[in-house]
């Protein structure tokens, strides 16, 4: 009986308690002139069903080309039917002006209109809006924030709404929720092959577009590296999209089916677990990347040209985009005799992993189980250790799993494009400037990236691409200003990307890069000067050994030396000096430096 009392006690006094909150509020709000306003609720929308797959087409887009073939082959495969929407260009900004809300940022424009455009393109062939609405949905990520990123899909809504397409479906992929979460709905459904096809299409999407940047400033035969490119590309989504799945039941022998019937449990983990090895290292698949790299590989090269590298960083779908959405500048770039270093998606998913990680890390205490367990409360120190482990276990392995996919991506496709970086790392390198946990964008990378490359000398500027109106690059440009104060010797350039100002935006950039320029040729000329050797030598040694002008020729790295060019001029001139018989037969002496 007293225990009764004890309760009836205590929850009048939460209702007291809550019921002085509810005062408060009502006079605060009042006081504010929100006293009529409404929560926002979520419209709630159409579902998308299994019974739709198959006249239902997914859109999407927002990526380069090489990723949203490779994206569209996996959804193919899978049994979706799917377009991917062409690159926005200035137009569509224009449209999510128009039917968009005011004041966002660049890329919410950009999208957005491309989205409506591309929707009033299929009116225009003839389907009236009803069957866009019933047999087109968008798919797109989303996110809670806490930048812009968090309203795309209400902006989404708002622009089609505001374009006649009210009650067309946009279907969220949320960071931190995965698919099945998102689509809420069997019509989009996770599976072994489709998960796993979507990790190989990103990763092949990284690496195809970092070859290409990292190959067609030298290519002998204009033209050469995008055809190779494209070729590959079609070998690759041809295998993603019809490449035999494979089920356990099919690979066993006869005698195993009874065994599986009766043991379902047992059939679908080795199932689950044939299919990822079979997605990551069936022979069907390893053969169609090694021959891509044999065909790229196969593109002539002349490394001896001394180009800029320019690092690009900035925001994500800025520095991504292959289009009027940041001023064409990749195109740009190498048109104005620059060398491109792209941003691989799996940066951005590495560093949402590893922030999930250190902010659980730096709740852990305030969610701990235990609150300040003595010392000798091992039992208690040992649930909240665990605990924790709960939130960051998952994170840990799957970073590892993340990068050493990503690695393997890469070493099966010649082995020349960049690993990636460390998040630790540039958390640690943008630390003194910005907290790894001041989230929004990029976070700490693009402090952490600009450092990272210029202490290691890996390139000899760094331009951060940084969208109109986006909220996080404001805030991390502020700090640029102190980080290029340290490093004296940074080739630093911020471009607000928008949909207009092309000729302003390219202008700042030819300024900055006739900088790098002098400075890829000053290198160049000291690693020359280093070797004792002249150009006309080196090119002489590399046209008698063919296999040095191939594509992914690999050319071992020297410490301190950004430029190809360089590096190149430095391994051929080693070359030479272990060639006895090359110099017998050309004279050519030894580097001073290396005879000694
Ligand atoms: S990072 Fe910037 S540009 Fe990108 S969604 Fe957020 S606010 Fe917009």
């Amino acid at each position: 009986m007293p225990e009764v009392v004890h309760e009836i006690v205590q929850t009048d006094f939460e209702v007291e308690i809550q019921a002085r909150i509810d005062a408060e509020r009502a006079r605060l709000r009042a006081e504010a002139g929100l006293a009529r306003m409404r929560e926002f609720k979520k419209p709630v929308e159409r579902t998308f069903t299994a019974a739709e797959r198959d006249y239902v087409t997914i859109l999407f887009g927002g990526l380069t080309w090489k990723h949203e073939e490779m994206i569209k082959a996996v959804f193919h495969g899978s049994g979706y039917r799917c377009e991917n929407i062409p690159t926005p260009v200035v137009a569509d900004f224009q449209a999510g002006k128009e039917y968009g809300n005011n004041g966002q940022c660049n890329p919410t424009y950009f999208t957005v209109g491309n989205l409506v455009r591309y929707l009033q393109g299929l009116e225009q062939q003839g389907l009236s809006r009803k069957q866009i609405i019933d047999n087109y949905v968008f798919f797109t990520a989303g996110s809670c924030g806490p930048c812009r990123f968090g309203m795309y899909e209400a902006e989404y809504r708002f622009a089609l709404q505001n374009a006649g397409f009210e009650g067309f479906r946009v279907l969220l992929f949320q960071q931190t929720d995965g698919i099945k979460a998102a689509s809420g709905e069997p019509g989009l459904k996770f599976s072994v092959d489709f998960g796993m096809g979507m990790l190989n299409a990103l990763n092949l999407g990284d690496v195809m577009n970092e070859l290409a940047y990292q190959v067609r400033p030298f290519e002998v035969n204009k033209g050469e590296t995008d055809r190779v490119i494209r070729d590959a590309a079609k070998t690759l989504t041809d295998t993603l999209r019809d490449r035999r799945r494979w089920h356990i039941v099919d690979a066993s022998p006869a005698w195993m089916k009874p065994f599986f019937e009766k043991h379902k449990k047992i059939e679908g983990i080795g199932c689950t677990l044939g299919k990822i090895a079979h997605n990551l290292y069936g022979k069907e698949y390893v053969d169609a990347l090694h021959t891509c790299r044999d065909r790229i590989d196969a593109i002539q090269v002349d490394r001896l040209r001394v180009k800029p590298i320019i690092k690009i960083t900035g925001e994500f779908w800025a520095q991504t985009t292959e289009g009027d959405g940041n001023f064409n500048m990749f195109a740009f770039l190498e048109k104005e005799g620059a060398q491109v270093l792209v941003e691989p998606i799996a940066t951005w998913i590495a560093y949402m992993m590893y922030v999930a990680k250190q902010g659980a890390k730096a709740r852990a205490e305030a969610e701990a189980p235990h609150k300040e367990p003595k010392w000798y409360q091992l039992n208690k120190r040992f649930a909240n250790g665990f605990y924790l482990f709960k939130k960051t276990g998952g994170l840990t392995v799957g970073s590892s799993m993340w990068t050493y996919f990503y690695h393997r991506t890469i070493k099966h496709m010649g082995d020349t494009a960049h690993h990636l970086i460390p998040q630790k790392e540039l958390a640690r390198l943008a630390h003194p400037f910005y907290h790894q946990l001041a989230r929004g964008g990029e976070g700490f990378m693009e402090v952490g990236k600009n450092v990272y490359y210029t202490v290691n000398h890996l390139c000899h500027m760094v331009l951060a691409l940084k969208p109109f109106g986006c909220m996080p690059s404001t805030q991390s440009d502020g700090v640029q200003s102190r980080v290029v104060n340290k490093y004296k010797d940074m080739i630093f350039l911020p471009i607000e990307t928008s949909g207009e100002g092309e000729v302003n935006a390219h202008s700042r950039v030819q300024m900055a890069l006739a900088e790098a320029k002098a400075k890829a040729r000053a290198e160049f000329q000291s690693v020359l000067d280093r070797t004792g050797k002249s150009l006309e030598e080196l090119h002489e040694y590399v046209a008698a050994h063919p296999e040095l002008s191939h594509a992914l020729y690999r050319v071992p790295h020297q410490e301190g030396i950004a430029g190809t060019a360089a590096q190149f001029a430095l391994h051929v001139s080693e070359l030479i000096n272990k060639d006895a018989a090359w110099r017998r037969r050309v004279r050519t002496p030894v580097a001073a430096s290396q005879a000694a």
